[in-house]
């Protein structure tokens, strides 16, 4: 069972590119101009939530983030 979930909203995502930078294994920067949370899965409209064995740098993605739309939580 995974261990960590992360959680991503990309409709409130500006554009910064921080979280691309700090964890690229888990977000990279699409044409649109966002970032995309890499094997995520869409639950809602714009919500996407990846769970995940190990954290890696997704802490760092999160709190690296200016507006805050990425979450990590333990589960
Ligand atoms: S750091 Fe936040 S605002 Fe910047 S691209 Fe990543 S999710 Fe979007």
């Amino acid at each position: 069972m995974a261990k960590y979930r992360i959680t991503y909203d990309r409709d409130a995502c500006i554009g910064a590119a921080a979280c691309a930078a700090l964890d690229p294994k888990r977000f990279e920067m699409n044409v649109d101009g966002k970032a995309d949370l890499k094997g995520g899965k869409e639950v809602k409209p714009g919500l996407w939530v990846l769970e995940v064995d190990s954290l890696g740098e997704a802490q760092e993605a999160a709190d690296g983030c200016p507006v805050d739309v990425i979450k990590v939580e333990e589960l």
